[in-house]
Parts: structure tokens; C-alpha cells; sequence
């Protein structure tokens, strides 16, 4: 099994999801967002790599007291296919699962593997950071172009279902 590049985990957060939550952060990106939140993981190379067993034991010893993970970043849909699996093992927790990306929602259908990582994530953040959209007001994101997403009410509906926060 590939190993899967990490620059970090939280293991309790609040800011990044509804709820209190565990956070992974996928080492690469190619989207240069200036104004970044986290430049070095922009590196793909930035952080260590972990086996998806290692991540789930640490998620799971959180399991009691969290609502659900976040994938964060960098760009977790840049090595999508090494999370899919991962997703589908913390569900078996009853833990839900959110996904911040730079990519659009729109961009994301267009690639197969992409969408194997989607059909596994309960809501998305998508879009890039747009320095000029930001505002600290937002609830869950940096910028107003982002969009907090329902993924499966969009996949079913074929219109992207947008969350109220
Ligand atoms: S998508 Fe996120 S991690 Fe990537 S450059 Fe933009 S703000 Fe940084």
C-alpha cells in the first residue's frame, strides 16, 4: 500500500468543520493561493509519510469525543486514490467526513479519481483562496468564493447543494 504524505495532524479542532474534529493535512498543492494559510504544505515533499493504518489508529483513538474528520491541506485531492479507502474505515467509526480543496466542485467530476475521493466525503470546501474574498466573519472558510457543500444531496440532485453556516 502507498503511503500517503502528511504535514500535520490536529487531533481536536473546532475551526476547521462543524464539531469537534480531527484533522489530517495532505502534504502538496499546485494552486499558489496568495495569501496562503499554509504555504509549506504546498510542498509535496513537506512533512512524513504515514501508512493508512497509522492514521486511522491515531483518528481512532479519538473516535469517543470527536464528530468527524477533516481533510485539509495542502490538497488532499491531489493523492486521492491513497485516501479513499482511509474514508471509507473512519465511516465504519460513524464519523462523517469533510475535505477542504482548492479545486472546484465542477473540476473535481471531470477526474475519475478525484471523484472516488469525493463520493467519500460528506461536505466540501471547495475552491481556492481568494485573498480578495476573505473575510473573518466566514464560518469554516477563509474566502466568500468558497462553497461549503453537501456532497451527496449535490451528486443526487446533479446541482451543487450549497450549506448555510
Ligand atoms: S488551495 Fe489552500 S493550501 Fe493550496 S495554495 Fe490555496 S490556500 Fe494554500
Amino acid at each position: 500500500m502507498e503511503k500517503i504524505r502528511v504535514g500535520g495532524i490536529l487531533d481536536n479542532s473546532l475551526a476547521n468543520g462543524k464539531g469537534l474534529r480531527t484533522v489530517i493535512f495532505l502534504s502538496g498543492c499546485i494552486h499558489k493561493c496568495k495569501g496562503c494559510h499554509n504555504k509549506e504544505l504546498q510542498d509535496f515533499n513537506f512533512g512524513i509519510e504515514m501508512t493508512e493504518e497509522e492514521i486511522f489508529n491515531r483518528i481512532e483513538k479519538n473516535a469517543g469525543i470527536i464528530k468527524g474528520v477533516t481533510l485539509s491541506g495542502g490538497d488532499p485531492m491531489e493523492q486521492p486514490m491513497k485516501l479513499v479507502n482511509l474514508c471509507k474505515k473512519i465511516k465504519t467509526l460513524g464519523l462523517n467526513i469533510w475535505c477542504y480543496t482548492g479545486y472546484s466542485f465542477e473540476e473535481i467530476l471531470k477526474s475519475d479519481e478525484k471523484s472516488s475521493l469525493l463520493k467519500e466525503v460528506d461536505v466540501l470546501v471547495d475552491g481556492i483562496f481568494d485573498l480578495k474574498s476573505k473575510s473573518e466573519k466566514l464560518k469554516y472558510r477563509g474566502s466568500s468564493n468558497q462553497r461549503i457543500i453537501d456532497v451527496k444531496e449535490s451528486l443526487t440532485s446533479k446541482e451543487v447543494v450549497v450549506l448555510d453556516f
